[in-house]
């Protein structure tokens, strides 16, 4: 594709957008610091997240870990615990990773330089260029979901932005376009009107500083862009998850301990997501437990099913309710009898509150918890 806009051009819009953050630009709190740590948190949040939601795990989170050698001394325990509901846990998990280099190897500073920065966990080329411009000053350009999105509208970009081609492109304008003056500004002004004026339905271009030069707004279907890749559907998977519970109410959970989906958070026991639409019968849920941590259980009640959606995967998940008769999960295993409903501490993801949910929705529940 060829440039669109020559160099006066891309001033002049690069103008029009920070007068406009001048006048409108969100007040946000980490837009009152030049803080690296503070910038890199914020940063990594709104990854996926919307800033209503991430503002009071930002407020959290630095109140416990004010600054990044803090971050480096917790637990990633207590990381993910501070993280719960805010999804893709892995972030978190990159964070507290990220933090103990910075402070181990790097005396406590974050590199300056792009290709160092990206070396870090979790900081890809956008997040790199928003924490060097917004922090640092530099002259570094950003394409986070946001502006992936207003540029394509702008340009009316004929490919997907994912594709190779779509992504160079988008790129080299988000290069052209970023001033060597307020850097960081531009950086926060782009992203704030991909976030309140070229939102992803319905764009306010009435509103838009850029709508003179809008190519996609000119063709009157701005929602038309970005072009979408044909997506193939998610498939389903399936997975039973037994219900521990002791006659105080406490449930047995276990940590999962490798670095895939949901690594580092706490779960009920149970089998991997498979392709069987089936759930088990009571009796294999009762073997599972007893073979597998010597748990000895009352016959498994089927509790209703709990539906969730991840990034590649749809999940059922099948709870059973196990009212416990005798043995304890083996040291190995991690295992430990939680009062999930008070318990601040145990990093537990959505999807297994929701499962765990089911014991008090369950009129078998008071019951046997009786
Ligand atoms: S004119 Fe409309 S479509 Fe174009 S950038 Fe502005 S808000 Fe987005």
């Amino acid at each position: 594709m060829e440039n669109p806009f020559g160099e006066a051009t891309c001033r002049q819009l690069a103008g029009l957008l920070l007068t406009r953050y001048d006048r409108e630009g969100r007040d946000l709190p980490w837009r009152r610091t030049r803080d690296p740590y503070r910038i890199w948190l914020a940063e990594i949040m709104l990854q996926q997240t919307g800033v209503k939601t991430v503002l009071p795990y930002y407020a959290g989170f630095l109140e416990r870990f004010p600054t990044i050698q803090a971050l480096a001394e917790g637990e990633l325990e207590e990381v993910l615990s501070l993280w719960q509901g805010l999804g893709y846990y892995r972030r978190a998990r990159h964070l507290h990773a990220t933090a103990r280099h910075v402070v181990r190897e790097l005396g406590g500073r974050f590199p300056d330089t792009c290709e160092a920065m990206g070396r870090l966990p979790g900081i890809g080329p956008s997040t790199a260029g928003a924490i060097l411009a917004i922090a640092f000053g530099q002259h570094q350009a950003i394409l986070d979901g946001n502006v992936k999105r207003v540029l394509a509208r702008v340009l009316a970009l004929a490919m997907p932005p994912d594709t190779t081609v779509g992504k160079r492109t988008l790129w080299e304008q988000a290069r052209r376009l970023t001033p060597r003056e307020r850097p960081g500004d531009y950086a926060q002004a782009i992203m704030d009107l991909g976030a309140t004026v070229c939102t992803l339905r319905q764009p306010l271009c009435p509103s838009c500083p850029w709508q003179g030069y809008c190519a996609a707004q000119r063709e009157g279907c701005p929602e038309a862009y970005p072009v979408r890749l044909a997506q193939a559907p998610k498939p389903r998977k399936y997975q039973f998850q037994a219900l521990v519970t002791r006659p105080d109410g406490r449930v047995l959970l276990l940590p999962k301990r490798d670095a895939t989906l949901l690594g580092g958070l706490w779960h009920p026991p149970g089998d991997e997501p498979g392709l069987s639409a089936v759930p088990p019968e009571a009796e294999a849920v009762r073997r599972h437990l007893a073979e597998g941590l010597g748990i000895q259980v009352a016959t498994p009640c089927p509790l209703d099913a709990v539906a969730h959606t991840f990034t590649h995967f749809h999940l059922t998940v099948f709870p059973f309710l196990c009212p416990w008769r005798a043995g304890e999960p083996p040291e190995a295993s991690g295992g430990r009898w939680i009062d999930w409903r008070q318990d601040r501490r145990t990093p537990l993801a959505t999807l297994h509150r929701k499962v765990l949910a089911r014991l008090s929705e369950s009129p078998a529940t008071p019951a046997l918890e009786a």
